[in-house]
């Protein structure tokens, strides 16, 4: 096989080097670090963690705990050094971070065909390539994919809203209606404030309290996005004539306008997840839970994922990237959170993925599509689908997997079981039906 090279010595780029090595494939690593750094990284060490130590839920009847299930099935070299670095957490999957950059730093070093480089990369490398240089990705390698993408499908902050479950929304209390659309109805929901509610909920809003930015992202962040704290910080009634803005809006309760409303978008076309429309923000997620269930409608809301607001760099996956993360017409496949898939766990899953399918194209067998079902393969279908609009990054979660279709009515628990359970025996049928890229297990 024709050399590969990976760009970025992160979770996505040890992940994919050690499955192509695992492969038969050689690789040269490329890693900036320690000549250049980023403004989170600390040290020189590969699978560097940059905050949290944890990988999040162990228990398979959640996302996080259903993505590394299938993780293992697929052999994932990273998630099996982070069970050895594990520390106690509870359900979670907590690492040291010192042993887990050893153990992924062994793994790398036991390959003998992977080649190590250090130094930047500052242009696309020919041949064969994988760029999974992060959320991080240095300024002169950014310039280059913005090239290569083009225009304006590179973002460099992430400003996302808080994603609540349909089927925990009060639609007693919310409505559906399109601004001015008098027939009722529409494609938003809306969530109706009378004036004392909006005003203990503003109140509430601003005295919350914020994760504490780092000084890069707050420099540059600032300038690109406001939180909704932050506008409603400056005024009392500021927000009320911008993302809570009742104009066009009548609640049919009470026929009349609203004093303030929260608009809610689908996610998807399923409608099973909806956003806060203009609610990012830098609350805490515990905040972000108990502020935003005083929103009338939402009281008893759960998360699918909580708003964020950071420095950020990643493409327009949905307009630019095909099914499999390659630039069309190119030998260029991204992978890791540069793709706008987010997570620690999820940057190894997208490493895993680059790697089977890079394997594909050079073995000429036909590319990966993981089943839908799956806690990989919805983030992966949510990411590449052209459907989906103003592309946030997202993490895995169970909004974005299509409904289950035998019309059971299950509590939440149970129904994350099912959907588990499902991913699963779908994905082990899909590996059954794909060996020639598990040649070692032949
Ligand atoms: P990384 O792990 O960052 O790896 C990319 C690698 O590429 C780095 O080693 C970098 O040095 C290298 N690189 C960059 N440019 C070049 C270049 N030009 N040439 C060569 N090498 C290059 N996720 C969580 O699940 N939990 C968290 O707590 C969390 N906290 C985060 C905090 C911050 C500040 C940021 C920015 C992100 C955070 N994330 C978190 C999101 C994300 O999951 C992690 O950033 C994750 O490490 C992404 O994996 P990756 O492999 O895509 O990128």
């Amino acid at each position: 096989f024709e050399r590969v090279t990976v760009v970025g010595g992160g979770l996505a780029g040890c992940e994919c080097a050690c499955q192509l090595a695992d492969r038969g494939v050689s690789v040269l690593l490329r890693e900036m670090r320690p000549a250049v750094s980023s403004p989170a990284h600390r040290t020189s060490r590969l699978a560097e963690l940059v905050c949290s130590n944890s990988l999040k839920s162990t228990r398979v009847d959640s996302a996080a705990g259903l993505l590394k299930e299938e993780l293992r099935r697929m052999g994932s070299v990273l998630l099996a050094c982070a069970e050895r670095a594990a520390v106690p957490a509870g359900g979670a999957l907590a690492v040291d971070r010192e042993v887990f950059s050893r153990e992924v730093e062994d793994e790398v070093a036991s390959r003998p065909l992977i080649e190590q480089q250090r130094g930047e990369v500052t242009s696309i490398p020919d041949g064969p390539c994988v760029i999974a240089a992060g959320p991080l990705c240095s300024a002169a390698l950014s310039r280059q994919v913005l090239d290569l993408v083009g225009g304006d499908a590179l973002s460099f902050f992430d400003a996302a809203a808080p994603i609540v479950d349909a089927t925990t929304i009060d639609r007693d209390v919310v409505f559906a209606q399109s601004r001015y659309d008098e027939r009722g109805g529409g494609d938003y929901l809306n969530a109706p404030f009378t004036k004392d509610e909006y005003d203990v909920f503003i109140d509430a809003l601003v005295s919350a309290e914020r994760v504490v930015l780092k000084d890069f992202e707050r420099r540059e962040l600032f300038q690109a996005c406001q939180p909704a704290e932050e506008v409603a910080r400056t005024g009392h009634d500021a927000i009320r004539f911008g993302a809570m803005k009742p104009v066009g809006l009548i609640d049919p309760r009470t026929g009349k306008r609203p004093w303030a409303a929260v608009q809610l978008r689908a996610e998807n076309a399923e409608c099973t997840a909806y956003n806060l429309v203009g609610f990012q923000t830098n609350l805490t997620f515990s905040e972000q839970k108990r502020v935003f269930r005083m929103i009338p409608g939402l009281e008893r809301a759960e998360f699918f994922r909580y708003g964020v607001m950071h420095r950020n760099t990643f493409v327009d996956a949905p307009r630019v990237l095909d099914k499999t993360f390659a630039v069309p017409g190119t030998r260029i496949r991204l992978a890791g959170q540069i793709t706008g898939t987010e997570g620690y766990t999820e940057a190894i899953a997208s490493g895993l993925l680059a790697a089977l399918n890079t394997y594909a194209d050079l073995s000429g067998a036909p590319r990966v599509e993981l089943p839908v079902t799956g806690a990989l393969g919805s983030l992966v279908a949510y990411a590449t689908d052209r459907a989906t609009e103003d592309y946030q990054p997202m993490h895995v979660n169970f909004g974005v997997v299509p409904p289950l279709s035998d019309g059971v009515r299950r509590s939440k628990r149970d129904r994350y079981a099912a959907y588990s359970s499902r991913a699963l025996g779908d994905l082990d049928a899909y590996l059954a039906s794909r060996a020639e890229l598990f040649p070692s297990r032949g």
